[in-house]
């Protein structure tokens, strides 16, 4: 099983670990990783990974299904398995990504505590960033006081700190209160929790920035109609 160093740390850019598998000619599997596999709607990592022989491999992508499976853009040979390598994660399109994700969990509060609007779908980029949210109005006003109160809370430079809970703790938290018990996933023993403190809290895997002033300026540079009750926001960071 593969620790997954990138649900502890998120600013862990390189790290040391061994070739536990070998899937395909070009994916393998480590013991340990800090490459986020896409998931949630935040995109995988790239990167390298480079052999004590001195030769490196380009990390491509990466998934999650049970396993973190690393695609590699060339091929690797079989008589790799077991061997120790250094991890370098690719940090600006990482960085951008954890600014993008925290920026959309900032959205997300905005619209819920202003409208009382769930997110239906949503998508990172490495320059943008975009949520669709179960409203039926998304005029020029709201679209302004979400902009304002989303850049407010970038100001404030709350904390945004990870931990673990129980679901039983989860479904008794207050501070979860956008969970509906039912939405909780069932049958894990250990949900993880993503708290940009004194503002929202929420259910996530993925890599967030340490602090909502390192997000920057949110621009809504998008809305879009995708239905009556569908409404979908895109923004870029500078
Ligand atoms: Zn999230």
């Amino acid at each position: 099983m593969t620790e997954l160093l990138y649900l502890y740390d998120h600013y862990l850019k390189e790290f040391d670990a061994k070739i536990i598998e070998i899937l395909e000619p070009n994916s393998i599997v480590l013991d340990r990783t800090a490459f986020y596999p896409k998931g949630g709607g935040q995109p995988s990592d790239r990167g390298r990974i480079l052999l004590q022989d001195g030769s490196t491999f380009e990390v491509v992508d990466s998934s999650k299904d049970g396993i973190v499976a690393h695609t590699l853009s060339t091929q690797i040979e079989r008589s790799r398995l077991g061997q120790s390598v250094h991890c370098l994660i690719d940090w600006p399109l990482r960085y951008s990504h954890m600014r993008h994700h925290t920026a959309l969990h900032i959205l997300s509060g905005v619209v819920f505590l202003k409208f009382g609007a769930r997110i239906t779908g949503g998508q990172i980029y490495s320059d943008r960033a975009r949520l669709d949210f179960a409203l039926d109005n998304l005029g020029k006003d709201r679209v302004d006081v979400i902009a304002s109160d989303a850049n407010k809370v970038v100001s404030e430079n709350h904390e945004v700190k990870t931990y673990w809970m129980s679901s039983e703790e989860a479904h008794n938290s207050k501070d979860l209160h956008r969970l509906s018990a039912d939405l909780l996933p069932k049958g894990l023993d250990k949900l993880r929790i993503v708290d940009i403190v004194g503002f929202d809290a929420q259910l996530d895997g993925g890599t967030h920035v340490a602090k909502t002033g390192e997000v920057g300026s949110i621009k809504i540079t998008k809305t879009q109609n995708k239905g009556k009750e569908n409404k979908r926001i895109e923004i870029v960071l500078s």
